[in-house]
C-alpha cells in the first residue's frame, strides 16, 4: 500500500511540475502534450513515466541529448516520498488529508516562485477549498468557519504589515502572492499557530537574503518557499508549537 502511495506521489508530483512551471507563463498545464524544455520535441508517453524513464533516459532528452533539470527527479522523489511518509506516520485520517494538500501546495510554490518569483492563484484556492471540505467533513461546519476566518485574519495581518512595509521601505515590500498565501496558513493552522508560522518564515528566509545581498545586487526573495517551509514545518510539529505558545501565553 505504501509502494502505491508513492508510485500515486511520484504521478501527483510530475503534474504540479507541470502546473508550476507552465501556468505562470500562461501555458495550458493540462491538455497541451509534455515538451522537451530545450527542443521542444513532444515527448512520447514512456518518456513521461515518473522517475522510471529519468533513469532510463540516463537524465537526457532522447532527441537532442540535452540534460534533463534534475528539478523533475527530485520534485517526483520527494512528492513521492511525502506521500508515503503521511500514510506510514498517520495512517488514513484528516491528519494525512491536509498533510497531503500543505505538500502539494508547499511543492507547487516552491517550482513556480524560484523559476518565476510567481506564486500561482489556483493551487492556493484549490487548497483552501480543499482545507475547507476536509475540516468540515472530520471536524464539523464549525470548525471549517472557524478556519476560514481564521484564514482571513491572517490574510489582514500580513495585508497590514505589508503596508506599513510599504510606508517604511518606499517600495513593494510583500508581494501579492505572498499575502493571499498567509490567508491558506491561517485556515490550516488557526490564527495563533498562523502568526507563529509566519516568525518563523522569516527566520528561514534570513540566511538566503543575507547570501543573495552579498553575492548580487538584486535584493528581491522569493519570499513563498519560506512561507511555504514554515507552514510544513508548523504543521508537522503542530503539537509542539501549540505546547510553546501555551507555555509563552502562561508566562504572560
Ligand atoms: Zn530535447
Amino acid at each position: 500500500m505504501a509502494v502505491l502511495v508513492f508510485i500515486l506521489g511520484t504521478i501527483l508530483g510530475s503534474f504540479y511540475l507541470v502546473v508550476g512551471k507552465r501556468l505562470p507563463i500562461k501555458e495550458n498545464a493540462i491538455n497541451s502534450r509534455s515538451k522537451c524544455d530545450n527542443c521542444n520535441h513532444v515527448l512520447g508517453w514512456w518518456q513521461l513515466i515518473p522517475i522510471f524513464s529519468y533513469v532510463i533516459l540516463r537524465g537526457k532528452c532522447h532527441y537532442c541529448h540535452q540534460r534533463i533539470n534534475p528539478l523533475h527527479l527530485l520534485i517526483e522523489v520527494v512528492t513521492g516520498g511525502l506521500f508515503s511518509f503521511a500514510y506510514l506516520y498517520y495512517g488514513v485520517c484528516y491528519e494525512m488529508l491536509i498533510f497531503l494538500i500543505v505538500s502539494s501546495v508547499t511543492l507547487i510554490i516552491f517550482i513556480s516562485d524560484f523559476s518565476y518569483y510567481i506564486i500561482l492563484d489556483s493551487p492556493l484556492v484549490v487548497g483552501s477549498i480543499l482545507v475547507f471540505a476536509t475540516k468540515w467533513y472530520y471536524l464539523g461546519i464549525n470548525d471549517a468557519l472557524i478556519s476560514l476566518i481564521s484564514g482571513l485574519g491572517l490574510f489582514a495581518s500580513m495585508y497590514l504589515i505589508k503596508i506599513i512595509g510599504d510606508v517604511l521601505f518606499k517600495r513593494e515590500s510583500l508581494g501579492g502572492g505572498d499575502i493571499k498565501f498567509a490567508f491558506v496558513m491561517g485556515m490550516i493552522l488557526g490564527y495563533r499557530l498562523g502568526l507563529c508560522s509566519l516568525i518563523l518564515s522569516t527566520f528561514l528566509a534570513l540566511p538566503y537574503s543575507c547570501a543573495a545581498l552579498m553575492l548580487k545586487k538584486n535584493n528581491e526573495v522569493p519570499y513563498g518557499p519560506f512561507l511555504a517551509s514554515s507552514l510544513f514545518v508548523v504543521f508537522v510539529f503542530i503539537e509542539k508549537f501549540n505546547s510553546l505558545l501555551n507555555l509563552i501565553f502562561v508566562s504572560l
